[in-house]
């Protein structure tokens, strides 16, 4: 199971008996926080720092044990930080300092000097601070008593976030073709995402995918087809293109499974040996969690993926979509998002359809493919580009609402939304930002998982929301 190893600091300044209470009351948090956890990671404590030598080894063991996807630190008593500078810096997973007491409140009637000196995290945990920021290590602060709520719901998010960045080190992502010719936003650079997601995207002829596709069994793509059948409504005569699209299912998965896949990508202008583009496979293969990007675009593959992985376990959707057109009414602006065939089934409101038709684009036979309308509630649209210098994530709250009329002839899935604060600053910003035509639409992730992932990684951050305003857009977004 994933785990998170708690690190208390502390002193030998203060005598024994103050050491053996620091491990107690750490013995006594850590309990309570794999209470709380349990469902996301294990808490394991690991011996309380006193001198340089004990963080080394602390930080040494969380950097080489694969379950470890985190540590979180907290000083108990004071801890001098030049004993932390060793350790932290062989230190290589996502850190968590928590800032808190042992103790709730103050025993007024009763506080001496050896009570102060005992639970005096005010004072180490700034000494800590200090050494984080001077080193600039990337890192997380939850604040507060570490019964409250509160804190327990960030240690909580921190826990997700850090479960998916190593979710996100250990991921590999297909590429059956290249970019989609002439288009800038969706390319990146693969040295350098590698480098600070630890994704690697490989390049596969996609001859040897539709290999794959082409061993499938009659057998396997009944179970396929059958499968289709049993989650989703079929809404067509036309079984021999479902069945093309099973065929593509089993293949994908063989090929993913084989080589350790997380993510895929695909392109319309490289579908040699491939009767339709695939849809509902591609569709079915996101509800497992596997990320997608369409049109060479790996960049939004390998994100939807991660932040699938960080929404696993929380109510709500999460998955690729693409900016499509708009309802321009004054004051009443909606966007229609969607893809071409690709839409994640996580969006559905209604048992999505399987439906058959043509596609007027590629050249190719009419692909099945899954047709629903969308999730509404409260959400985030979250994209990743390469600025050339750097990677910028853009982060922009909107609502999503349900379509105000049906649309029965579009024949692809699409979700609806508001942004925020409203269309013109909204999308303006999202504009000025650089941001993708390809996203990933959440309503189970906040801002603040976001923003937790974006420090973790050292990426920069853009937001965009209620608290966006015109003058923003000239602080923000201009040189
Ligand atoms: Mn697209």
């Amino acid at each position: 199971m994933d785990k998170l190893y708690f690190i208390p600091g502390s002193q030998d300044l203060y005598g024994d008996d103050c050491l053996k209470q620091v491990a107690e009351d750490c013995r006594e948090m850590v309990e309570f926080l794999n209470e709380k956890l349990k469902d996301i990671v294990a808490v394991e404590l690991l011996p309380t720092v006193v001198d340089s030598a004990a963080c080394i080894a602390n930080c040494r063991k969380a950097s080489n044990d694969d379950e470890c996807v985190g540590v979180i630190t907290w000083m108990h008593t004071f801890s001098p930080a030049k004993m932390w500078i060793k350790g932290l810096q062989e230190l290589r997973k996502p850190l968590l300092h928590l800032h808190t007491q042992a103790n709730e409140k103050l025993p007024y009637a009763d506080i001496d000097m050896d009570f102060m000196n005992l639970n005096q995290a005010a004072h180490g945990d700034r000494e800590y601070g200090f050494i984080l920021a001077r080193m600039g290590i990337a890192h997380e602060v939850a604040a507060g008593y570490y019964k409250n709520e509160r804190v327990i719901s960030k240690i909580r998010d921190f826990a997700r976030v850090a479960r998916a960045i190593a979710f996100s080190r250990n991921l590999r992502i297909a590429l059956f073709g290249n970019n989609m010719r002439d288009v800038a936003v969706t390319d990146g650079d693969r040295v350098e995402s590698q480098i600070r997601y630890g994704w690697e995207a490989n390049y596969y002829a996609i001859g040897d995918l539709v290999k794959c596709i082409d061993s499938a069994t009659d057998a396997e793509i009944d179970a396929q087809f059958e499968a289709y059948k049993s989650k989703y409504t079929m809404a067509t005569d036309n079984t021999e293109a479902v069945r093309e699209q099973a065929k593509y299912e089993v293949g994908l998965k063989k090929f993913i499974e084989k080589k350790g896949v997380g993510a895929f990508i695909d392109t319309f202008q490289d579908l040699y040996g491939l009767k339709q583009l695939p849809g509902i496979a591609v569709q079915d293969l996101m509800s497992e969690g596997i990320g997608f990007g369409p049109e060479g675009d790996y960049k939004i593959s390998a994100l939807s993926a991660v932040f699938m992985k960080m929404a696993e376990g929380k109510e709500g959707a999460t998955g690729f979509i693409e900016d499509y057109t708009y309802d321009l009414t004054e004051g009443e602006e909606l966007e229609l998002a969607s893809h071409m065939l690709e839409v994640p089934p996580a969006f559905a409101a209604t048992k999505p359809e399987i439906q058959v038709h043509p596609l007027d684009i590629g050249g190719k036979e009419d692909p099945a493919r899954l047709v629903f309308d969308g999730v509404t509630g409260e959400g985030i649209q979250v994209t990743l580009v390469d600025m050339g210098t750097h990677f910028r994530l853009i982060c922009a709250d909107i609502e999503l609402v349900k379509q105000p009329e049906p649309m029965p002839k579009l024949p692809v899935a699409r979700i609806m939304y508001r942004h925020k604060p409203n269309f013109e600053i909204g999308t303006a910003a999202w504009c000025y930002a650089g941001g993708a035509h390809h996203s990933v639409v959440s309503t189970a992730l906040t801002r603040s998982d976001v923003a937790m992932f974006a420090r973790l990684t050292g990426t920069e951050l853009i937001t965009i929301g209620d608290d966006t305003t015109e003058a923003d857009l000239q602080k923000f977004f201009t040189k």
